[in-house]
């Protein structure tokens, strides 16, 4: 069954008001984001956190996987004295805040404490978010989750230095891929400006998230490139390529150093849907879809049990990759 996708947001003044609220007579608050932190997830809970530590709260912050690690790309990003392992988060939070989480099950093993927690609000952009929240401030139409801490904090009435400032900014460029994305409004680069007015460094931070791959990189991209298979027959044509646990292993490369490969896949002129199948240290399979519009891959990776964007989205799969193909050239 395909769940309902529905475009939401703005925001209303109320919710807004009823979150400043909430925040402001908390005194102790946890944050969590999703599993697998990309830089708009982590981007967008540490610079919170830091406002609210700035601003006298305690603060405790995770997103919730076993094996606890901060992707390697985003270790540059200030504020990571805040995070906890999971172990040592609240079982049953006064108030939980959750960003760029569209689901309960994207909170991994968070999830049982966001249920208990009494208040939860979620903060997120995606079209598939449920609206699992006591409090949801969700607008798919926000560029990223981040454009929506960034209006939390100021709504809070706290200042945004330059630490926080350079978390904010790693969502909105993440999700805008650079600018590029249709998502990209006026208003975000009037937000970029406003960001980058504290004095933060552009260049640093793009090279922080894009160009320190290990050599290692080149070669498992070498490999699944070399597989790479071009369906023009398949919808507006399916360009597709995956890499496994044991490519990676080859050239010691961790998961999450191949996130960014569907970036290069989507470059193909020949096809509107790109897809790269990723498995995990657990052998699932992770897979990332990207269109250039004529497909809704969100309401495609809805079917098969995850979710995202009209243009990005993906959903975890347990079956071999022949099979998952299978699934996904039906829905195409
Ligand atoms: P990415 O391909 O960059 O991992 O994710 C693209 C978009 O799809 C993101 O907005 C992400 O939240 C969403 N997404 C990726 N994998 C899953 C999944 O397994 N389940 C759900 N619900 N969403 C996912
Ligand atoms: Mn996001």
């Amino acid at each position: 069954m395909t769940p309902d996708l529905r475009d939401v947001g703005p925001v209303p003044v109320g919710d807004w008001d009823r979150a400043v609220g909430l925040i402001s007579s908390a005194d102790e608050i946890a944050l969590a984001c999703h599993v697998s932190p990309d830089g708009d997830a982590l981007g967008s809970m540490l610079a919170l956190g830091m406002a609210l530590r700035a601003a006298g709260k305690r603060v405790t912050a995770s997103f919730g996987e076993r094996r606890f690690r901060v992707p390697r790309l985003l270790r540059f990003l200030p504020g990571q004295e805040i995070l906890a392992e999971p172990d040592a988060y609240p079982l049953a939070p006064e108030l939980m805040i959750t960003f760029d989480v569209p689901t309960v099950d994207r909170l991994g093993v968070l999830a049982g404490n966001a249920v208990k927690a009494r208040e939860l609000i979620v903060v997120d952009h995606h079209r598939s978010n449920t609206g699992f929240g006591t409090l949801n401030l969700v607008d798919s139409g926000a560029a990223a989750t981040a454009v929506l801490a960034e209006e939390l904090i100021n709504r809070l009435g706290l200042p945004v230095d330059k630490a926080i400032a350079t978390c904010l900014y790693a969502g909105l460029v993440t999700d805008t891929g650079s600018f590029r994305h249709s998502s990209t409004t006026p208003g975000v680069h009037l937000m970029a400006a406003r960001l980058t007015a504290t004095g933060l460094n552009p260049e640093e931070i793009a090279r922080e998230l894009w160009d320190r791959s290990p050599f290692g990189y080149l070669k498992v991209l070498g490999t699944v490139l070399d597989r790479v298979t071009l369906e023009p027959e398949v919808g507006e044509g399916l360009v597709w390529t995956f890499v496994t646990r044991a490519d990676r292993e080859a050239h010691g490369l961790p998961y999450d150093e191949v996130e960014g490969i569907i970036d290069v896949i989507r470059r193909t002129e020949e096809a509107d849907v790109a897809v790269i199948l990723k498995e995990d240290d657990d052998g699932a399979w992770q897979v990332s879809t990207r269109s250039k519009g004529a497909v809704d891959v969100a309401r495609v990776c809805a079917a098969l049990g995850g979710g995202g964007h009209t243009k990005a989205a993906g959903f975890t799969s347990h079956l071999p990759v022949e099979q998952t193909m299978a699934s996904l050239r039906a829905l195409l």
